[in-house]
């Protein structure tokens, strides 16, 4: 069975229309004992391979439904993510935003309907599709093309579920690292060629997808806890004509029926129910990921290039592999973060991810951190690089050493003109990554919002305050 719905409407006034697919039988029980999935393509305007894929999917589907569905409660497609861009082949939208990097702001209309979908339809699996250009100018000049027919992969930022330091979902990279190999090796039977997306930097780094949460892949998953999987089919090149297109349709086709196979085979499906149909929840005190770096590997990571003369296939040794994520900074959760009115623009996109705004209860001790930072670190006397912050009764509460922030601890009695969000809702985890200071893939970083540290002035209050 099949109905479509409308999620929003773009600049031009262009529909986001879903289409869902369910089972007659399981949607009359209302059974929750199956997959939700949802799959998407387009964002990016003018990569329109990843829709000519869902096109066959969706006629599948179509053609034979209960039967496609067994295993599925529903699958809904978002075959055109970015309607005013396709129409311009362009990859932006009509206001020339990249939608997929505007999953942490979500300043576009599409982003805005997209996450506002994820948060009522609760999919456990979303599939983002797009194609990559194989052609990077730093790899030509060692004569090198990017080959595989496909790219997969799975979220990356370690606040997301895929982290290994998180350990309420047991045997993830059990599952992600089968997850791989099945899809790897089902296509290599068709003859298609497929890797887990694999960037080499002009520096020559060699890694996976980024960890920042601007994308759909790790936005999604790590607020709402969803496994966002990464499509990504080669551009045919131009000679290659009408059957280099095809062979990529075909195999970005593939690649979803492959996942989807996956998905139904029962370990998988029974695990991602029991783990991703509970709301990730957190608590006080719990541990966050807020900072990052990549650490070279052990071994050399090994993968094939299309040599650009031989137009043969090469494989080539990368042993400037940096795959292995180390977490340098957690925070521990606070009870609440309190946002002043003023700052609008961060309530605003607070909102628009769906946070619950509260109030504090009246008449009762409030408990508050907030951070103080100051880049005149020695001021008084510029050999001693240090700097002593007081408590009112003059003990120490922490001596600064060198530029950075310090959290201070006070109580108070009432905390007007703030908005409160509590961490105990679903998805709490992620205000930690959006609103603290030190958050390598928050909003301090962007100076417009306004809670960025000011160069003009030598002392800083960090605006959002902790409530404990
Ligand atoms: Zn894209």
């Amino acid at each position: 069975m099949i109905f479509k719905e409308i999620i929003g409407y773009t600049y031009l006034h262009k529909p986001l229309v879903i289409v869902h697919f369910y089972h007659e039988k399981y949607k009359k029980l209302n059974c929750n004992l199956r997959l939700k999935v949802f799959i998407m393509a387009g964002q990016h305007g003018d990569e329109k391979y990843g829709q000519f894929a869902i096109n066959r999917l969706m006629q599948l589907l179509t053609d034979n439904c209960n039967l496609q569905m067994e295993s599925f409660f529903e699958i809904a497609f978002l075959k055109n993510a970015n309607p005013d861009g396709s129409i311009q082949n362009q990859r932006t939208n009509a206001i020339g935003l990249d939608l997929n990097r505007d999953h942490l702001r979500l300043e576009s209309n599409e982003t805005k309907a997209i996450h506002s979908f994820v948060r009522d339809w609760n999919p456990h699996i979303i599939i983002d599709i797009h194609n990559y250009p194989p052609r990077r100018k730093h790899l030509i000049a060692k004569n090198l093309i990017y080959y595989h027919d496909i790219f997969i992969d799975v979220p990356t930022n370690p606040a997301s579920i895929t982290s290994t330091t998180i350990d309420h979902l047991p045997n993830y990279n059990t599952i992600i690292n089968d997850f791989f190999d099945f899809v790897k090796l089902h296509l290599k039977n068709q003859d298609i060629l497929c890797e887990r997306y694999t960037i080499v930097k002009p520096s020559g780094i060699v890694r996976h997808s980024t960890i920042d949460i601007v994308d759909a892949r790790n936005s999604l998953s790590t607020r709402y806890g969803n496994l966002t999987i990464l499509l990504e089919g080669k551009n045919p090149a131009k000679r290659d004509g009408q059957k280099g297109k095809e062979h990529i349709i075909n195999a970005q086709f593939q690649a979803l029926s492959i996942i989807l196979k996956w998905l139904s085979i029962s370990v998988n499906r029974n695990y991602f129910l029991t783990n991703l149909n509970d709301k990730r929840t957190s608590s006080i005190g719990d541990k966050v990921a807020i900072r990052s770096k990549y650490n070279k590997n052990k071994s050399n990571f090994t993968m094939t290039f299309k040599d650009s003369i031989t137009k043969l296939p090469i494989e080539i040794d990368l042993n400037d592999y940096s795959s292995y994520l180390e977490v340098t900074k957690y925070i521990k959760l606070p009870n609440a973060y309190a946002v002043p009115l003023h700052n609008s623009q961060i309530i605003e996109i607070l909102k628009r991810h769906g946070f619950v705004e509260n109030k504090l209860p009246d008449n009762q001790d409030i408990n508050i951190e907030y951070y103080y930072y100051t880049s005149s670190v020695g001021n008084d006397n510029p050999t001693i690089s240090s700097r002593k912050f007081l408590n009112d009764d003059n003990s120490i509460i922490k001596e600064l050493k060198k530029k950075s922030f310090v959290k201070i601890k006070k109580k108070i009695k009432t905390l007007n003109n703030y908005i409160i969000y509590y961490i105990s809702q679903p998805g709490g985890h992620f205000l930690a990554v959006l609103l603290e200071p030190r958050s390598k893939y928050g909003l301090y970083r962007y100076k417009d919002l306004g809670i960025s540290y000011s160069t003009t002035s030598n002392d800083f209050y960090y605006p959002i305050l902790r409530i404990v």
